[in-house]
């Protein structure tokens, strides 16, 4: 299995909204934030090639910016560029030939990538041949309606997943949570509650990154998605005010981090603006640090 970590979008987010609880004074030193509060964030993606030649995304990002309006581009700060197809258009790796996509959770941030809606109600799917994953309880949610889920799933998310066959739309259940070799999703609730995280999992996991040797072998990775979405989520109350079940988002923390830290999986983080992934450590006075980072790879120019 070979992995590459790619940045799928760029934006930017509130500071305050991503550390919830979090007084500024302690998360500003951690990301600083720009005059508007603001904070950068990636949408770090990874591209997964199985041992029988298939290739697949986790996550997709927020999708092509040509789609966005005037309004939502200044809203998040983002350009009308689209990193996620350049990374691959880069790679030689047409999106046709993308034969599977994992979804942590139905975020826009994290989905927007598998297509787009167009203002007639008309919708692309980016990846037209791939095999869709998503847990039966997010899609549920995603289509429930529930105003409870204030703009939690909006439609030009969520449209383009009906247009996946039902026979490529895969729900993932809690008792079936193996969905590829080496790769199973399983729930973790929290971010929201249908969330995954992707585990993944091999005796020998090529890591397609200039630092890959000073990471170490890789034999066990966790796809965290929204539940650590950077590296300085790692205590347990430094987690986004979006969390729509926060004590499940801290009990999959006191469960899994301490798992983590002993056996030298990798944690992947999904919004980090410049640590794709880490290991972490126990620590007496942070609960835990991240002990080794591998940093994004940032295209300049
Ligand atoms: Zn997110």
């Amino acid at each position: 299995m070979k992995i590459t970590p790619i940045i799928a979008s760029r934006f930017v987010s509130d500071g305050g909204s991503m550390f919830g609880l979090v007084p500024k004074p302690i998360w500003a030193k951690l990301i600083p934030p720009d005059d508007r509060n603001g904070i950068p964030q990636n949408a770090n993606v990874l591209l997964v090639e199985l041992d029988d030649g298939r290739k697949g995304l986790f996550d997709t990002g927020c999708g092509d910016p040509a789609a966005f309006s005037d309004k939502e581009l200044a809203l998040h700060r983002m350009t009308r560029d689209w990193p996620l197809m350049n990374a691959l258009q880069a790679l030689d790796i047409p999106p046709e030939a993308i034969e599977f996509v994992a979804l942590t959770h139905l975020h826009w941030d994290h989905a927007g990538g598998v297509g787009t809606m167009a203002t007639d109600g008309s919708t692309t799917l980016h990846f037209p041949n791939a095999v869709h994953y998503m847990h039966e309880q997010e899609w549920a949610d995603a289509n429930a309606g529930d105003p409870l889920l204030y703009k939690s799933y909006p439609a030009d998310t969520i449209a383009p997943l009906h247009q996946v066959p039902e026979s490529k739309r895969v729900l993932v259940r809690d008792e079936k949570p193996d969905i590829l070799p080496g790769i199973r999703m399983m729930r973790s609730g929290g971010h929201t509650r249908g969330h995954c995280v992707i585990h993944l999992e091999g005796d020998s996991i090529e890591l397609a990154h200039p630092d890959a040797t000073d990471f170490g072998p890789l034999r066990r990775l966790m796809f965290s998605g929204d539940v650590c979405p950077t590296r300085h989520h790692l205590r347990l109350v430094f987690q986004t005010a979006y969390d729509t079940y926060p004590l499940d988002t801290r009990r999959w923390k006191r469960e899994w981090l301490p798992r983590a830290a002993s056996d030298g999986t990798a944690l992947f983080f999904d919004h980090d603006p410049d640590a794709c992934a880490a290991r972490i450590q126990a620590d007496e006075r942070k609960e835990y640090t991240a002990s080794r980072i591998l940093r994004t790879r940032e295209k300049k120019g």
